[in-house]
This record gives structure tokens, sequence and C-alpha cells, in this order.
């Protein structure tokens, strides 16, 4: 994506990053930098800053960070042309005309049209003879024709090239077809084939509307070969980890809260009873981005996952996820039915209201699931019973909530709420006893310690890549300095990260355009906030001393790594040695 770096710059400045997340934070000035409550992960003590010299945002929370451009594409989920032009038209700047951009937005908007006209065929195939049988059974699911409608629900007929046809006549192209995602290609011939076939088909739209993927349901259970659902593959357009079913409709609710299920099905019927805030998954397990994106509409969630065991260890991955990104979580207990859909078809309602009401916060929840089990008749299984529960009550903050939980199970297990309360204080001992043990081991492992918080960066050589960090962060203080790296090459960096920015810092610093974290391009969401954090650690003025020492270290590691062989070690060593200032 290339915008020309003197236009990014002149938006940069037109958009000044306080006041861009002083539109979503709320923040206030401490020192150099501003703080505020991260809008990215829930937390109750501000560890979001904002620094205005650098022009950089970053949490020490969640490790998010980097430029306005790279907030405004975290918060309003936003490609990064789109933030771009969302600052241009916030600073009242034209955006110049960029042929890549073009050409990939216009790829975009030819996706989303070919996907509303499979929708439209689809839907249309429902009505048509062909169809006949899977209108029968979605009206033995209990789906009336309004429901069809309103979630756009179609039929893939049973025939090899039905939309690929119908897309042709519409003036799609062999490749618009490919990445559509909606047909496969034949390994024998090349020809194109209707991916979906014979399927009941659930269109997936986004928050803005855009129709963006499918995903198709077998009629029956009958064929144990195939999968019951089958869904879109990831395409310019379709991200199944960031989107949820049915949000497009639940983002309006006025409910106050969410309801998130497993599977279209149950999401549609909980719309058609009117609990319009529930979502769904896609056909996968709740991600991060999944819940990020909840996040943004809603800070209350009730989980409905299926009764079965299953459904039950979905439930507990899912929660630590949802409350990561700061939402409230309620679970709801599936009886009398296996999932929502089938509930609502039996009972109505008015008996889901009431389930709905009894639906309890996750710690009632996770002491219902241990309760289940042990027999509590049995003195042996009832010592285990107490000191599970005693490890999940100590971690809760309040004593208040301590007093009811333990009070609670005291009552379950017949024993006498002192004992709970000295089990529980027990409990939180040996948790502190453990938790110090961890912390001893990090702090015996200081490499460990440094390491990048995101997986997909790594340092292989920790000395070199302090060191590396170091350069990186006095040069964004004080341009200036990479006056003085002559003798640095990017190849020197051990961390091929590291390395790419200097060489990126060095070359705009030649063209005399400003080095700072909002000017380095081509670097993903992770690298841009891991090198923003490098950035706000740094404090105070530069140290010409260190950015030298820090210089020398990055050679030395350099050349130790490209010696060959032990002679070659010995002698670098003997060198280094007599050369100035050595101290090894
Ligand atoms: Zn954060």
């Amino acid at each position: 994506m290339a915008f020309p770096p003197a236009f990014l710059d002149e938006l940069t400045a037109r958009n000044p990053i306080a006041d861009v997340v002083g539109q979503y934070v709320n923040l206030k000035r401490s020192g150099s930098n501003l703080f505020g409550l991260c809008p990215f992960h829930g937390e109750k003590t501000a560890s979001f800053s904002v620094s205005p010299d650098k022009g950089i945002y970053y949490c020490f929370g969640c490790h998010k960070g980097g430029s306005v451009i790279n907030f405004m594409m975290e918060i309003e989920g936003l490609s990064y042309p789109d933030a771009v032009r969302s600052l241009a038209k916030r600073a009242g700047m034209e955006v110049p005309e960029d042929e890549q951009y073009q050409s990939r937005y216009r790829q975009q908007e030819r996706l989303w049209a070919l996907h509303k006209e499979a929708a439209r065929f689809y839907h249309s195939q429902l009505y048509a003879p062909g169809g006949a049988e899977a209108l029968r059974y979605a009206q033995e699911r209990g789906m009336p024709k309004a429901i069809l409608t309103k979630f756009g629900i179609g039929y893939a007929p049973d025939h090899w090239t039905a939309l690929v046809d119908a897309l042709r006549k519409k003036g799609y192209t062999e490749q618009e077809l490919r990445d559509s995602g909606l047909v496969t290609v034949s390994r024998k011939n090349g020809s194109l084939f209707d991916r979906f076939r014979d399927r009941l088909m659930f269109p997936i739209i986004d928050v803005r509307g855009n129709v963006i993927g499918f995903g198709g349901r077998i009629l029956s259970n009958q064929d144990k070969n195939a999968a019951k659902y089958l869904n879109s593959p990831e395409t310019l357009i379709f991200n199944k980890r960031k989107n949820l079913f049915a949000l497009n409709l639940a983002k309006k609710s006025k409910q106050g809260y969410m309801i998130l299920v497993e599977g279209y099905m149950d999401a549609i019927a909980l719309h058609q009873f009117g609990f319009d805030c529930a979502v769904a998954s896609l056909g996968t397990a709740l991600t991060e981005d999944g819940a990020a994106l909840l996040s943004r509409y809603t800070d209350q969630v009730v989980l409905i996952y299926d009764g079965d065991t299953a459904g039950q260890n979905a439930t507990r991955r899912a929660i630590p996820i949802l409350e990561k990104a700061g939402l409230q979580v309620k679970v709801l207990q599936m009886r009398d039915a296996k999932d929502p859909d089938e509930f609502l078809k039996k009972y109505g309602a008015d008996r889901f209201k009431i389930l709905l009401e009894e639906s309890s916060n996750r710690v009632e929840y996770q002491l219902g699931a241990i309760l289940k089990k042990y027999d509590l008749r049995e003195d042996d299984q009832k010592v285990k019973y107490l000191q599970e529960t005693a490890e999940l009550i100590c971690t809760l903050g309040s004593s208040v909530q301590r007093e009811v939980y333990g009070g609670r199970v005291a009552e379950l297990a017949k024993i006498s709420p002192e004992a709970m309360k000295l089990e529980v204080s027990r409990a939180y001992k040996r948790r502190l006893a453990r938790e110090k043990k961890q912390q001893e081991k990090i702090d015996l492992s200081p490499a460990r310690n440094l390491q990048p918080k995101s997986r997909s960066i790594r340092y292989d050589n920790m000395k070199s890549a302090m060191a590396e960090e170091l350069v990186l962060s006095q040069a964004l203080r004080e341009p200036a300095l990479l006056d003085q790296t002559r003798d640095l090459r990017p190849e020197m960096f051990s961390s091929q990260l590291l390395g790419r920015v200097f060489d990126q810092m060095l070359k705009r610093h030649r063209q005399g355009l400003e080095v700072s974290v909002g000017g380095l391009t081509d670097l993903t969401a992770e690298e841009t906030a891991h090198i923003a954090g490098i950035a706000q650690r740094q404090e105070g003025p530069v140290n010409e001393q260190a950015f030298q020492d820090c210089i020398r270290t990055i050679q030395e590691e350099y050349q130790a790594s490209s010696a060959k062989t032990e002679d070659d070690l010995m002698a670098l060593r003997n060198k280094l040695k007599q050369s100035k200032g050595y101290q090894g």
C-alpha cells in the first residue's frame, strides 16, 4: 500500500494523536504522556498511554500500540487504506489517487457485489421447483417465511454449476469466481464447480451490511460422510475469526447485552422468538478477535453453548477470552433440550426468559461444574470438592464475594462457614506461594522476560536485540543520531524486524523525512505495536555514549555469529580484546 510519505507525514501532523484517541478514551496527563483506560482490553487502572511527542499510543497491559493510523485501524476495525481515508476526511485533506489501493478496493467491491448476487440466487432457488425439499426442511425446522427473508436464507441446488452459470451470466470473470471462494477448481481440467451443493444456505453479513461469505447446512443428518456445516473459505473479504453471525442485526438491539451461541440455527431461533441480541461464532471456537468485536457493542454477554461435554468444554474456554476483552460473562445452562433452537421450539419464549434470568455469573457456573464432579455423600470426595471450590473462591477479588460463595459451598457440604473460611485462606496461601515461585523463575531468567510478548516476534540473540532496541528507541527520540551510524548496517541486526525498521528510519532520515513510528511501512499490527512499545519505554534525554556502545555490541555479535570456525572466533575475540574499551 503506497501513499506518498509526504502525504502521510502531513496526515499525521494534522491529526494529533492525543485529539484522535481523546475521542474514544478519557485521557489524563502524567508527565510527558497521557494515560487512560485501554479501549482494547478490560482494566480498572490506566495502563494505556499516549505520547504526543512521539506520536504513538501504547498499552502496557495488552501491548497494543502504534501510530494514529494504527489506532484508527484497531478501534474502528478498518483496513490501513480505510484508516488513512477516514483520518484524511477528519482533517479535510484530499487522498492522493493510488493505483494499488484503487484496484484492491475495486476488487473488494466486486466480491461484495458478487456475494450479494449469490445470496439473491440462493434465496430464489429456495422457492424454485428444485428447492421444494429444502423449503420443506426449513419449515420442518420451524423457520417461517419472514425469518427466511430476514436472514436471506437460501438453497444451493443439487447441481455442479448452477451458481457458476448464474454468476457468469451476470458478467463475473473466471478470476473473480475463483477469488470468491464460492467455487472449487477441478484438478483435472481447471474448470469451475459450485462449492455448495444441495445445502441450506446462510449468508454471513458483516457489520456494514455486506454479504461476505456463506455457511451451508446439509438437509438431513442421514449422510454421515458429509460435513453438517460447510463454510466459505477465507477470502479477500471474509475472515471467519473476525466476524460473528447475525452481529449486523444484533448490534441494533436495545437489550443492553448480547447472547453468544454456537450455531447459526440457534442464533436465528433466538431472533425469531424476540431475542434480537443473539450472535454466533462462525463455525469455529470463539477467538480473541471475535470477543474484541463483541466488546465494541456491549459489555455483557450471556454464553449459551450446547449442554453436552463438547459444549461445556467450549464454555470453559470461552469465559477467559470474553473476560480478557473486558466483557462481563454470564452462563446459561441448557436443560430439557440440547440447544436454544430446540428449547425455544419446544417450550417457547416465556420459558426461555426464565432460563435467561436464572443464568448465572461465571463463578456460580464454575462452582456448579465442580459440584457435578463429586458425590458429597462420600467423605474423601467431599474433601476434594472443598479443596477445589476453595481454589476457585480464593481467586475472587472481594471479601463479600468470598464470604457469600464460601457460605454457599459450606452449606452444600454441610460444614461450618468458619471451616470453609479456613480452607479458602489455606488455598490463598498456596496460591501466593505458587505465584512467588513462578515469579522467581521469571526473575531468574531475565532473557525470557525480555522476549517480545507477541509470539510471532522472537529474539534469537538477546544481547544484540537489547542493543538493537536501544539504538532504535534513541534514534526515534533523536533522529540526528542516525548520522552517527555509518558503520551499522541493517543486516547486522540479529532481529530481522528491527533491522528492517532501522533501514526504513535511515532511508527516511536521508530523504529529509520525519523519523517516527507513524512513518514506518510494511509492518504487521503486531510488529508496529512492538516498535511502539520500544519507543514508549524510552524516557528522558538520549545518551550518546550508550548509543555508541550499543552499536558496537551489535557489530560484535554480528561478527561472532558470522565467524565460521573456532579459529575465526578466537581471532575475533583476541582482536576485540585489544580494541579500546572492551570489557569482556
Ligand atoms: Zn490494553
